[in-house]
């Protein structure tokens, strides 16, 4: 390799901390995954989203090398070896298991024996988990939160530079589930790329600044969260006069302008895009109309979410 193909294949590095290419893995007659491409940019968090069966579990697996693909690459922080690269991230996949009579700290102890890892990172991890005062509490009196958190502090144990976590917030309570939130956005500020599945998709709307989306074992959306979401037909215009005696006239100017609208209650759901929104309050103003609101209806991921997978 000659210094410019050496310096591209750095760039790349940087560029993705998961690069999947044409990965399938086909069970008997059937492709759990057929043909899945996507990319994970380098410190972003991005969102792993697909109905039940669509080959979620199976990537990551793929990915931790837990199974071996029928075809196809991936390439994890550079390298496309299992054994080089495994060392080098974290991992929860369905539910975290620790001995129930032992402590989380000794439970992390144990395990950071186990893997070769200097103890003293036990009390720091548990602390950023948020588990200090807990730390000497059998872990079998962990609420379903506070275990899920423990299983994040253990696959923090190699301080990873990449972390996949499948269901995260599995089973958590609102609060467990906002605990959750702040931890993984505290783990990507502070420089770690995290690859998360879940099913709650306003929560990893809150979070992800990049989507990958499954159905049927095919990828049918990767990249942006923002751009996916304010690219479908579904967002709208809410304008609302700010006198209840001008809905009719508005109304009536709507249709003569040719809109499709929805009324409620006082307001009216315009279905056009952002790019309306001067043109209504021009034709508000015209027909000497005073707006109250005028503001943009975004579809939520959980909307295009459920346009896209009946597609
Ligand atoms: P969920 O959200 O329900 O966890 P998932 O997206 O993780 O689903 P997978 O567990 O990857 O989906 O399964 C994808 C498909 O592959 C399913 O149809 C599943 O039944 C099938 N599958 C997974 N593992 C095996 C296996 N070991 N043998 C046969 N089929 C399998």
């Amino acid at each position: 390799m000659n210094h410019g193909e050496s310096l591209m294949v750095t760039i790349a590095i940087m560029k993705s901390a998961i690069s999947v290419t044409g990965l399938s893995k086909k069970y008997a007659e059937h492709f759990a995954v057929e043909n899945a491409s996507f990319e994970v940019p380098t410190g972003t968090i991005c969102g792993f989203i697909g109905p039940n069966g669509a080959g979620k579990t199976t990537t990551i697996r793929a990915l931790l090398g837990l199974i071996k693909p029928t075809s196809g690459s991936l390439t994890v922080l550079g390298s496309q070896n299992p054994h080089e690269y495994l060392s080098k991230i974290g991992a929860m996949i369905e539910g975290p298991s620790f001995y129930p009579l032992l402590s989380g700290a000794a439970n992390l102890k144990v395990l950071a024996d186990l893997g070769g890892i200097e103890s003293d990172r036990v009390i720091s991890l548990l602390k950023l988990v948020g588990l200090e005062e807990r730390a000497n509490s059998k872990f079998k009196t962990y609420s379903l939160g506070m275990k899920q958190r423990l299983g994040i502090a253990a696959a923090l144990l190699p301080d990873p530079q990449l972390l996949i976590l499948d269901e995260p917030t599995n089973g958590l309570d609102p609060n467990g589930i906002l605990e959750m939130r702040n931890l993984i956005k505290k783990l990507a500020s502070g420089g770690k790329t995290i690859f998360v599945s879940s099913h709650l998709l306003a929560e990893l709307e809150a979070i992800c600044d990049n989507v990958v989306m499954i159905k049927d074992g095919k990828i049918i959306y990767s990249g942006s969260t923002k751009e996916l979401v304010s690219n479908r037909e579904s967002n709208g215009i809410f304008i609302e006069p700010e006198y209840a005696v001008d809905l009719n006239k508005l109304v009536k100017a709507l249709e003569n302008a040719g809109f499709n609208f929805k009324i409620e209650k006082l307001e009216i759901e315009v279905y056009a895009d952002s790019t309306a929104a001067p043109h209504l309050n021009r034709l508000a103003f015209e027909n000497g109309i005073t707006l109250k609101r005028i503001s943009e209806r975004r579809a939520t991921l959980e909307e295009t979410f459920f346009e896209m997978v009946s597609e």
